[in-house]
């Protein structure tokens, strides 16, 4: 499939991944699940050259055409990165989504990114992981 979703490797959110892959209508779409997923392509120096190395490959191997950006919150990657709590994770984590499809449609000219957030949702003791949400 000419599809690729960036996304973190938390097993946690592993089914809300796939349900969003099933609604799209690519359930075999291309993964790239590493922790905090876009994360990397938000850092500075070889961190970012070794994540984009990875799109590239996948993209041109693939003839990737749509990229699904996936962000998520309570994100263990993202705290670690960010030395703890005390931000606003909603603000950061779409700031970041938008960065990163400005940086992959310049980088792959052909290729269209989607962004989406799965949400953390406090239900009392039914606490858990939403269905992803779209980010424009
Ligand atoms: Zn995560």
């Amino acid at each position: 499939m000419n599809t690729l979703l960036i996304g973190c490797s938390d097993g946690r959110i592993a089914g809300r991944l796939e349900a969003l892959l099933r609604d799209l209508g690519h359930p075999e779409a291309n993964r790239m699940l590493v922790p905090g997923g876009l994360l990397p392509l938000t850092r500075p120096g070889s961190e970012r050259r070794v994540a984009l190395g990875c799109v590239r490959e996948i993209v041109e191997v693939h003839d990737v055409r749509t990229v699904y950006l996936v962000a998520h919150q309570e994100c263990a990657a993202y705290r670690k990165a960010l030395g703890g709590l005390g931000f606003d994770q909603q603000e950061l984590l779409e700031r970041d989504l938008r960065r990163v499809k400005t940086l992959l449609e310049n980088e792959f000219p052909g290729v269209d990114v989607l962004c989406y957030m799965i949400p953390w949702r406090e239900n009392g003791e039914a606490a858990d992981f939403g269905p992803a949400v779209t980010v424009d």
